[in-house]
């Protein structure tokens, strides 16, 4: 399995924010969203008893399995060896794949980038469905609370730009305030200055 990195941080995202927990970044990603800040194409090969050793050097067993995205590679059996140890998997994906046969979550956080009308979500269950609200004329907000998830988050775009960041923040609070079945979601740990 193609690993980018793993590391050992705080959540910075999302229901599990300031949750300490062991990141496994899987290198790899079908699409490529303007936003995207994960070079998520570089890494190495590691076996899963590699990966499952790589993360037991941490003292939380909370694991973020993220990517890139990370059902292209993940396996029933990498889930199966973490799960025996004790460990607690959230899942990270983008929502465009199914998941890999076998594979068992503890928490799965769906960030869908893009949703078509009337076509079908390949997940079953989603516990937090989180979407990064980037103030544009093409993303309708309205059609991602057609997905069904037991959570919503609204979480604004990061450009790079403070100017147009506040602006987005802004509009994503009001847009919480007048559709109440979303929350707010900050990238805190930008905010705090830790990975
Ligand atoms: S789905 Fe995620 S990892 Fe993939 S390109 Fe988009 S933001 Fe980056």
């Amino acid at each position: 399995m193609k690993i980018n990195e793993i590391f050992y941080s705080l959540q910075g995202e999302g229901h599990h924010t300031g949750t300490p927990a062991v990141f496994v970044r899987l290198s790899g990603c079908n699409l490529r969203c303007w936003f995207c800040d994960t070079d998520f194409e570089a890494g190495q090969e590691m076996s899963e008893d590699d990966i499952v050793s790589a993360v037991l050097q941490y003292p939380s067993r909370y694991v973020v399995i993220t990517g890139g995205e990370p059902t292209l590679q993940l396996t029933a059996s990498l889930c199966d060896k973490l799960h025996a140890h004790g460990c607690y998997l959230m899942l990270e994906t983008n929502g465009t794949r199914p998941l890999p046969e076998g594979c068992r979550f503890d928490w799965i956080t769906c960030s869908p980038k893009f949703v078509r009308v009337g076509e079908g979500f390949p997940i079953g269950h989603i516990d937090e469905l989180k979407v990064v609200f980037e103030d544009s004329p093409s993303q309708d907000i309205a059609l991602y609370e057609q997905i069904p998830a037991s959570e919503y988050r609204l979480q604004p775009c990061d450009t790079q730009d403070p100017q147009r960041n506040q602006e987005i923040i802004e509009k994503t609070i009001s847009y919480i305030l007048q559709h109440p079945q979303w929350k707010l979601s900050l990238q805190t740990h930008k905010i705090v200055g830790v990975r």
